[in-house]
């Protein structure tokens, strides 16, 4: 017998509605890319989104096609995600700091009709474009009085956000879509092959949204103040965009500057109580505090995922600036949350050593979400907290295929199982942490060595900015670890010293047979450390 409710389709319309409707007022700050502060309310920003669909609508874009974003996080890139979605339109972000043979590749994988660009990516734009097979249009996202002079070849038309959106009606009629219809597209950059399409749904995007605001989660309030440093272009900000504007949150976008200095006044001027990004940022943060000699006056809770977050993030931020640093972990296919770390019912802590300790696995899954570990053979591994095992997932966030790329279906398991590509444990109580990678667990004499463990305790050094594991071979044990190492800025230290940092931290055989200092470690368009650049570096 079937019940008897309403069946609302779950559409990010209904976030949008909701917002702008309940919580019209609630303010939005972006440190523009055209340089100073700009805000607006919930309102304008509805009015405006509304504006920039019915351009979209008459510039002749077709439900379903992919509209290109290139672009920080800014309102103007919150009014994109907004009108294009939920017009049946499919929002396709970008990462910038990706190679202009890469983005060509993605745009005609994607086959985008028009892109949107921020003004201080457009020579990225002009060295791409000729490779354009499906673009019509290039808006550049400023106003007239900012407008660069910009011809491109292939027919390709450059247009003037505030000019293309002018004087558009203010209302617009959302279509009924069903809410397995396509929403959103972003591109993960593997080390290795092209870069792979997912393909979000409206109603995978909501479900995800109500996920992150368990309390047990990420959860915002329409008292919290966001700032979202992780990028839009990077698994849709982690669902900031959707989650908070559910919960009338306050946005405050960093723009394009996100050294310590601009996120640390940006977040003191604007009262943020919330920000969420990678560790790279966050170092670099508390460097800069440390340096400055500067608070975080209102800051209560910094999400940090992407990459493991060191000890010393969890120490630093707790202790010097009384701020939570809360572990997440996720990936694009998922788009992103997998876990949060937020203490059980039967978490107990003796001391600020344990009260760390038990910080640092990536946490616990958040329910809409599901994990388990096998081995190779595909048996199910134990969660004791100690076995060790390739990490599956499946959930209502989860994707079942790539976009139109079939090179991973052994990655796809019966009963909707995904293989994260991560190694990990769980322990009974459901704590899963990263061990590492598949391809970067450094196997030594048939035992693992997770490169993670080995570069947390390396940044622990004082003297020690980044450092990186990685698996050298090893003619008696197969592969061998060693540690690469950036030293802060007019540090110095001995290879010795940092192989002494080691002792009693982890058995003796899983300490480094090799230091190598290097001025830069080598990070991706993520922020996550280039590992086969440094194999090329020192091994190959
Ligand atoms: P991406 O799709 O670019 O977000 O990358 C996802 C991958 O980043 C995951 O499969 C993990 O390898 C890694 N990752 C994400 N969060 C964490 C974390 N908290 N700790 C360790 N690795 C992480």
């Amino acid at each position: 017998m079937k019940g008897l409710m309403q069946d609302h389709p779950l559409l990010i319309s209904s976030i949008f509605e909701h917002a702008i409707n309940n919580y019209p007022t609630q303010e939005i700050v972006s440190n523009s890319v055209e340089g100073g502060i700009h805000k607006y309310t919930y309102e304008d920003w509805g009015n405006r989104t509304k504006q920039l669909a019915n351009a979209l609508k008459d510039y002749g874009v077709l439900e379903g096609d992919r509209i290109g974003t290139l672009a920080w996080n800014g309102y103007r890139h919150l009014e994109l995600y907004y009108a294009t979605s939920s017009s049946g339109l499919i929002c396709h972000t970008m990462n910038p700091r990706l190679h202009h043979d890469q983005i060509a590749y993605i745009v005609n994988h994607a086959e985008d009709k028009i892109i949107f660009v921020d003004l201080n990516i457009v020579d990225l734009i002009k060295l791409a474009a000729p490779s354009f097979k499906s673009v019509k249009a290039i808006v550049v996202m400023t106003d007239s009085k900012n407008m660069i002079d910009l011809e491109l070849s292939n027919g390709i038309e450059v247009l003037c956000y505030e000019n293309f959106i002018d004087k558009k009606p203010i209302e617009f009629d959302w279509p009924n879509l069903d809410e397995r219809t396509a929403s959103s597209l972003c591109y993960t950059s593997g080390t290795t092959g092209n870069p792979k399409g997912v393909l979000y749904t409206h109603r995978s995007t909501v479900l995800h949204a109500y996920g992150i605001n368990l309390k047990d989660a990420i959860p915002y309030g329409a008292k919290d103040v966001v700032m979202p440093v992780v990028p839009m272009f990077h698994v849709n900000a982690w669902g900031t965009p959707y989650a908070a504007a559910m919960c009338g949150t306050k946005f405050v976008f960093p723009g394009a500057k996100l050294d310590g200095e601009s996120l640390t006044d940006l977040m003191n001027q604007e009262k943020v109580t919330i920000s969420l990004g990678v560790p790279t940022v966050w170092l670099l943060l508390l460097n800069h505090l440390r340096d400055s000699g500067k608070k975080l006056d209102t800051v209560q809770r910094l999400i940090i995922g992407g990459s493991a977050c060191p000890r010393t993030l969890f120490e630093g931020f707790g202790e010097e600036y009384n701020v939570d640093v809360i572990h997440a972990w996720g990936m694009t296919e998922m788009s992103p949350i997998g876990t949060a770390n937020m203490p059980l019912y039967n978490t107990t802590v003796k001391n600020k050593e344990e009260y760390y300790d038990q910080k640092i696995p990536q946490g616990r899954t958040v329910f809409g979400h599901q994990m388990k570990l096998i081995d190779d053979e595909g048996n199910i591994m134990p969660n004791d907290g100690k076995t060790q095992g390739r990490l599956l997932s499946r959930g209502y966030w989860v994707l079942k295929s790539y976009y139109n790329d079939d090179t991973q279906k052994d990655r796809f398991f019966d009963g909707g199982w995904f293989d994260t590509g991560d190694i990990a444990t769980i322990d009974k109580n459901g704590f899963m942490t990263v061990t590492d990678r598949n391809k970067d667990i450094i196997k030594s004499g048939g035992e693992w060595i997770s490169s993670i463990d080995l570069e947390n305790i390396c940044v622990g050094h004082p003297s020690v900015a980044n450092a990186a594991a990685i698996a050298i071979p090893d003619e008696k044990w197969d592969e061998r670890p060693m540690i690469v190492v950036q030293l802060l800025p007019g540090k110095e230290v001995s290879k010795d010293e940092i192989l002494n940092f080691y002792s009693g931290k982890i058995a003796k055989w899983m300490i480094p047979d090799r230091v190598e200092f290097v001025d830069n470690i080598p990070l991706g368009a993520t922020g996550k450390i280039l590992k086969t650049k440094l194999r090329d570096m020192f091994i190959n």
